[in-house]
C-alpha cells in the first residue's frame, strides 16, 4: 500500500545545481558562498535587514537566548501550546521558562494570559511566541504589550515561513524571529534553521557565538564560550534552490486546507484549525479538532488513517502538561492555574481547565503533503467520513 505522508521533503532539482556548484568549486565547507547568498535571499524574501545560517531553528532559538543575555533565574515567557523546541533553549541558559495558554481564534499564544503572567512576573527577560501550524498569532497585541513593558519579543516562525500577517512576513515583528529547515518543514535543506533581525548586532553575535567564539587574535583565544552551529555550505545550496519554490509550496498546502474545508463543511463535529483573518497563513498543517461529544476520538482517527498506511500525528502536547515541564508556572486568562505536577502520560483531562489542552486533547493533524494527488487527498477525506457516518 502507497505510504502518504504527514509533509515530508519535496526536492526539485534547483537545489541539486547549487549543491553541484559548491561540489565544482570545492566549497564542500562550512561557510562559503551558498551560505552568504542564502542569507541574501532569504532577507529578501521576508523583507528584513539581516540574517544568519545556522545548523537548526533550535540552534537559531538558543542564539537568540543568548543574544537577549537570557541568564540563570531569568523569566521568559513562552507559548505552551509547542513543539519543545520552542522552549528548551530558555533552560541551555538557565532561564526559567513561564507558559502562556493559547486563545481558541489562532491558537497561539493569549494577549490576556500573558497580562496576567506579568502580574507576578513584572520584569521577564524576554518572550517567545509560535505561529503554530503556520498561522499568524495576535502579533498587535502580543507586541503592544510587550513594548509597554520593555520586554523583547522572539518569533518562532519555524512552521510559519512564508505566511504573513497585515502583510509583512511572519518572523520580521519581534526582535529577533528564528525559521527552521528541518525534513518536514514548508521548505527544507534537510536541517538548518535561521535567525533573521533589523539589529546587526544580534545576527553578529550569532554569527560569532555559532563558530565557536573565536575572539580577533593570533592564537585560538576565546573570551566566551561558543557553539558550532553554523549551517554548511552544502546544506546552504539546498535551502537556496528550496527557496525558489517556497511560494509555489505556500500555494499547495492551502489548497490542502481548502480541500480538507469542503470535504468536511457537512459534519457538524469536525473544525479545521482556524486561520488568523489579519493574516495570511501558509497552512504549514492542516488541523482539526473534534467535539468533545462525538463518539469519535481523535485517536479513532489516526488509527482509521495508519490503517491505510497514511501518516497524521497529535497536536503538539502543551508544554504544561509536559513531565519536564512539571514545576514551571503556567497562566490562563483566570491567572495562575495551580501546579498539579501532571503524572507522567498525563493529559491533564481531570483537572486542566485549559484551552492549550483542550486543542491537544480533542485535535490531530491531517496529512499535509504537497506531493499528494488529488485521489490520495480522497482516500484521506473519504477515510476520515465514514467515521462520522
Ligand atoms: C521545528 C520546530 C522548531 C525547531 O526547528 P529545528 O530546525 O527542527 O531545530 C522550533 N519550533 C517549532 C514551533 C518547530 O515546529
Amino acid at each position: 500500500m502507497k505510504r502518504i505522508y504527514l509533509s515530508s521533503p519535496t526536492i526539485h532539482g534547483d537545489e541539486q545545481r547549487f549543491v553541484q556548484e559548491a561540489f565544482d568549486t570545492n566549497w564542500v565547507a562550512p561557510l562559503g558562498p551558498n551560505v552568504t547568498s542564502f542569507e541574501q535571499e532569504m532577507c529578501a524574501y521576508a523583507g528584513c535587514s539581516h540574517a544568519a545560517a545556522l545548523s537548526s531553528g533550535t540552534a537559531a532559538i538558543h542564539l537568540a537566548m543568548k543574544c537577549l543575555e537570557v541568564k540563570e533565574g531569568d523569566i521568559v515567557f513562552s507559548s505552551d501550546l509547542t513543539f519543545s523546541a520552542t522552549c528548551n533553549p530558555i533552560t541551555y541558559e538557565n532561564g526559567t521558562p513561564v507558559f502562556i495558554d493559547s486563545e481558541r481564534d489562532t491558537w497561539n499564544m493569549d494577549p490576556e494570559a500573558l497580562k496576567r503572567a506579568y502580574e507576578k512576573y513584572p520584569n521577564p527577560k524576554a518572550i517567545i511566541i509560535a505561529h503554530l501550524y503556520g498561522t499568524p498569532g495576535k502579533i498587535d497585541e502580543i507586541m503592544a504589550i510587550a513594548r509597554e513593558h520593555g520586554t523583547p519579543v522572539v518569533e518562532d516562525a519555524a512552521e510559519a515561513l512564508s505566511s504573513t500577517y497585515k502583510g509583512a512576513k511572519c518572523g520580521t515583528f519581534g526582535d529577533i524571529g528564528i525559521y527552521s529547515f528541518n525534513g518536514n518543514k514548508i521548505i527544507t535543506t534537510s536541517g538548518g534553521g535561521m535567525m533573521v533581525s533589523e539589529n546587526k548586532e544580534y545576527t553578529d553575535l550569532a554569527v560569532f557565538i555559532s563558530t565557536q567564539a573565536r575572539d580577533q587574535a593570533r592564537y585560538y583565544q576565546h573570551s566566551q564560550i561558543g557553539n558550532n552551529y553554523r549551517m554548511s555550505n552544502i546544506v546552504a545550496g539546498i535551502g537556496r534552490g528550496q527557496l525558489l519554490h517556497l511560494e509555489e509550496h505556500k500555494a499547495i498546502k492551502k489548497k490542502i486546507y481548502e480541500t480538507y474545508r469542503e470535504a468536511f463543511a457537512d459534519i457538524p463535529q469536525i473544525k479545521l484549525n482556524p486561520l488568523n483573518p489579519d493574516g495570511d497563513a501558509n497552512c504549514w498543517l492542516t488541523c482539526m479538532t473534534i467535539d468533545p461529544d462525538c463518539k469519535v476520538t481523535p485517536n479513532d482517527v489516526m488509527d482509521a488513517l495508519a490503517e491505510k498506511n497514511i501518516e497524521s500525528r497529535p497536536i503538539w502536547k502543551p508544554m504544561h502538561l509536559q513531565p519536564v515541564y512539571a514545576e514551571s508556572d503556567f497562566f490562563t486568562t483566570d491567572g495562575l492555574q495551580p501546579n498539579t505536577a501532571p503524572q507522567k502520560g498525563d493529559n491533564g483531562d481531570d483537572w486542566d481547565k485549559s484551552i492549550g489542552g483542550d486543542i491537544f486533547r480533542h485535535g490531530m493533524c491531517l496529512p499535509s503533503d504537497i506531493k499528494n494527488t488529488d485521489e490520495d487527498m480522497e482516500i484521506i477525506t473519504d477515510t476520515v467520513k465514514s467515521l462520522f457516518k
